[in-house]
């Protein structure tokens, strides 16, 4: 416990992933001095498509724009091919198969358990309470469990709620392995990123995406934010061409409009509490969990038949019925203005 000024991420990090020399593109050993070359190193087509290069493999423009608006450094970020990429990173990285463990918290993001199951890494569920905050008592009860990794997703999905940053905070300072702190919806919420606090705790790892207020996930784009060190154990591992051409691009042009994403966030934020107070008056309707994100989780009283009702009528939400603790929900993403009046319309017919 409290291992903190000594934690070296090369502890706990595969024997093999130590040993590795990173694979170098031909890219890579080229630095630009501005003049205008001609590219024979990478047997490309050298007619232009557009896209006929290869892609920047350190993504450098996207890179130094997004360590500005995150307020880290160059070597704090990795880019991935969605937070998907990103977490299998980590489980190649820090994972032996058939040996290690990590650590989650259900219901929380499925992804965690399919990558675990993928890398054949066992996984210590510890349940959040019926309120889906972390069960500390539970998770000082594992502290011995010598796990790789713990994922905290919070807001978490499917819930919605915010995770108690004092929680956080203890599992910071008493967990030996990584803290993987899920932060897909921050955008979405009051609360300062973790990525702020990479310095006081050298374990931390924090995951973004541009999946959800950014408005790209069909572009996959996902970030890891985490101490230099922790980053270039996962830039040996990563493929130099994860993040491709469009994808960069795209991401660049986003990024000018923060303004306009700006509003959009506020106008979903203020489209989820019409939803919520709609949804207060519903007589199916059991209980409405506390949201911070872009969608809220709902009890009904018949969840399938609910599910099925809107999907007749040509709406499809999730039902999550089958998580722990989730007996009977809905979970419904905040759509435009004009979705939710449907929603809404169709939920009060049925
Ligand atoms: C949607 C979501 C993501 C995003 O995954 P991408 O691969 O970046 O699209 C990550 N974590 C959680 C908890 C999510 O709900």
């Amino acid at each position: 416990m409290g291992s903190n000024n000594k934690f070296n991420p090369l502890n706990l990090c595969r024997e093999n992933v130590k040993l590795l020399a990173p694979y170098t593109s031909a890219r890579d050993e080229y630095v630009s001095n501005g003049n205008k070359m001609i590219f024979l190193d990478a047997n490309e087509n050298p007619n232009e498509t557009g896209v006929n290069r290869y892609p920047d493999p350190l993504q450098r423009s996207l890179r130094t724009e997004m360590a500005f608006l995150k307020n880290v450094t160059e070597n704090q970020l990795l880019f991935g091919n969605g937070s998907d990429e990103v977490l299998d990173l980590l489980f190649r990285a820090f994972c032996e198969p058939n040996k290690d463990s990590v650590i989650t918290f259900p219901p929380t993001y499925g992804m965690y358990g399919v990558l675990a199951g993928i890398n054949s890494v066992q996984v210590h569920e510890i349940p959040l309470t019926t309120s889906f905050h972390i069960d500390i008592e539970g998770f000082r009860n594992k502290l011995d469990s010598k796990a790789k990794m713990l994922f905290i997703c919070s807001p978490n999905n499917p819930s919605g709620n915010l995770m108690d940053p004092k929680h956080i905070e203890e599992i910071l300072q008493t967990f030996e392995g990584l803290v993987v702190v899920d932060e897909a919806y921050i955008d979405f919420t009051e609360s300062q990123s973790w990525s702020n606090r990479l310095l006081e705790f050298p374990n931390l790892v924090v995951i973004q995406t541009l999946s959800k207020a950014y408005g790209l996930a069909g572009i996959r784009l996902g970030m890891l934010m985490a101490s230099d060190q922790i980053i270039s154990i996962l830039q040996k591992i990563k493929p130099p061409f994860n993040v491709n051409e469009l994808t960069q691009l795209k991401a660049l042009e986003r990024l000018d409009q923060k303004e306009r994403i700006q509003k959009e966030v506020n106008e979903i934020i203020v489209e989820r509490k019409r939803l919520e107070n709609a949804l207060k008056f519903m007589p199916f309707v059991k209980e409405i969990f506390p949201s911070e994100a872009n969608f809220v989780l709902v009890r009904v009283d018949q969840a399938d038949q609910s599910y099925a009702q809107l999907l007749d009528q040509g709406i499809v939400v999730r039902n999550r019925s089958k998580q722990l603790h989730c007996e009977n929900t809905l979970r419904f993403t905040v759509g435009t203005p004009n979705e939710n009046k449907i929603l809404i319309e169709t939920l009060n017919k049925l």
